[in-house]
């Protein structure tokens, strides 16, 4: 048994007893990990409530070898993301982030899946904290830039089928061969408009984009893609949200 003291992101909890929770984090270290809270849903616990998905911080926990469970000792606050919930859209798109990290990350660690996610985390709150302003929209660059680090980005500047570069004119989105289809490859998912190719376009490179709507079409052709490529044959809970986003 050894102590490992790590940067953490909480991707889930779980309830285990009345007084202990599972936390599934996604840490600096060692990737993704499962650790058990003793005593974290008491009243006065030390970890002071802190235990919720989005929040970053230095995790201690004891690690057995051949284990898939580990025991929290200790958790330092470093971001405190708590609030994100107050927002349905930008807690769809959190929830989406954690849970793409939680099923699909390499077991093993992973800086740039780390720093993305963590990125998105915090661009979600930015925006959260804008939401007395008006409604909030956008925050799905932040998905787009998760997909794009597990190894799967669309392909948007020439036809999934020819190979010819595409225009504007009568494109479709392709979702099971990966991207983008030109008018002469003949029919094959949704047909975009112009500017909704520059919006899909935009958010694949991380720039926050306005489709016609605050989100258009974008969040459900963002979940069909993640659908057919990253998640398939496993259900996320998130995504039929990420479907109906507005
Ligand atoms: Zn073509």
């Amino acid at each position: 048994m050894s102590l490992v003291t790590t940067r953490a992101v909480v991707l889930q909890t779980y309830r285990y007893s009345e007084t202990s929770k599972i936390l599934r984090l996604m840490t600096w270290e060692l990737g993704p990990c499962s650790t058990l809270a003793r005593g974290a849903l008491r009243p006065r616990s030390r970890f002071g409530g802190l235990l919720e998905p989005f929040v970053e911080g230095e995790a201690t926990f004891y690690m057995k070898e051949g284990r898939d469970l580990h025991t929290l000792s200790n958790f330092e606050l470093v971001r405190d993301r708590r609030g994100l919930d107050q927002s349905i859209e930008l807690f769809t798109i959190a929830s989406v982030l954690c849970e793409l990290v939680m099923r699909l990350a390499p077991e093993h660690r992973d800086a740039t899946l780390y720093q993305t996610l963590t990125r998105g985390l915090d661009g979600l709150h930015g925006l959260g904290g804008r939401a007395a302003e008006g409604p909030v929209t956008g925050g799905l660059e932040y998905v787009w830039g998760v997909v794009d680090a597990l190894g799967f980005r669309p392909e948007l500047e020439r036809c999934v089928v020819c190979r010819r570069r595409v225009g504007k004119e009568r494109v479709r989105f392709d979702f099971p061969a990966g991207g983008l289809r030109c008018a002469s490859c003949g029919a094959g998912g949704p047909r975009l408009d112009a500017a909704e190719i520059d919006a899909l376009r935009a958010l694949v490179s991380g720039v926050p984009a306005a489709a016609p709507g605050p989100y258009g079409n974008q969040g459900r052709w963002l979940a069909e893609f993640i659908r057919y490529h990253l998640a398939e044959g496993a259900k996320l809970n998130s995504l039929p949200f990420l479907s109906r986003l507005t």
